[in-house]
């Protein structure tokens, strides 16, 4: 590749220079030498959209080194709503070098498809973003209109008792967009995380072998959560949750296992079915 990166200014002729083809990305640097050492880069949270193809997903993969779960959305409102369209997504790609995931969406999704299907996946997680408050108000966290904030304390009361409801009751591997808070809300993120509502999530989450998402999109859980969570002995998982063609590189996620000292064994590891 030629790049053009200025002019001589006595001949005003154009500067060329030649480059590599890819300049190194430090991150992309950095996740070569962590797989070097052992650990598993995977974002374990991709999504086909934004018409991402599944051949333009491997062929970032090859460039950055990173693995990929794909996740299809499936629950009320999304796409997959039974079993039917839930095996049809999962044959579609099965075969391909990728996990396949189910991400199961709001709390209806338990009784919506068969156990003996859900356990097709390579693995399933959910997040806590929506829920029905005590008042009977359903919310989507990410929805500024559908969220409903009366008193903070109480909402974040609710909230971690949602979470740790969903790790009690839901049958996934992974809690995603953890520690995720309404837009609202984000500014008082460290106050509001105090340290007994974070133990009662990683609590949860040990007790019931679930992995705790590092998103890369977000930028949660704080790297405080992250160090109190491995402290206590929880597995995380990496992803992004994109929602267009732009995976990006797992850059806080990456950033989180040297600044927490995170180590290969902390990871989750499905199994490829
Ligand atoms: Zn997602």
């Amino acid at each position: 590749m030629i790049l053009i990166i200025g002019c001589n200014q006595k001949t005003n002729k154009p500067v060329k220079e030649k480059k590599q083809e890819t300049r190194q990305n430090p991150v992309i640097k950095r996740i070569a030498e962590l797989k070097a050492a052992g650990y598993e880069i995977v974002d374990y949270h991709a999504h086909l959209k934004g018409g991402l193809s599944m051949e333009e997903l491997l062929d970032l993969s090859k460039k950055t080194g990173i693995d990929y779960g794909i996740a299809f959305n499936a629950g009320v409102g999304f796409p997959i709503t039974d079993d039917v369209t839930l095996l049809a997504n999962y044959n579609r790609y099965k075969d391909y070098p990728v996990y396949i995931a189910m991400q199961a969406e709001g709390r209806e999704w338990v009784d919506m498809f068969s156990k003996e299907n859900v356990s097709t996946f390579d693995y399933v997680f959910t997040d806590a973003m929506t829920w029905t408050d005590k008042k009977g108000r359903r919310m989507r966290l990410w929805i500024p209109e559908e969220v409903f904030v009366d008193d903070k304390d109480d909402f974040m009361d609710q909230l971690v008792g949602k979470i740790v409801g969903v790790m009690e009751d839901e049958p996934i591997d992974m809690y995603v967009n953890s520690t995720f808070l309404p837009e609202v809300l984000q500014p008082d993120y460290d106050n509001l995380w105090t340290n007994e509502r974070m133990d009662k999530v990683i609590n949860a989450a040990i007790a019931n072998n679930i992995a705790i998402e590092i998103n890369a999109r977000y930028k949660i859980p704080s790297e405080t959560f992250i160090k109190r969570a491995k402290a206590a002995g929880s597995k995380f998982s990496m992803g992004t949750n994109n929602t267009d063609k732009n995976l990006g590189t797992l850059d806080y996620a990456i950033e989180m296992i040297d600044e927490c000292g995170l180590e290969p064994n902390d990871f989750f590891k499905p199994v490829k079915k």
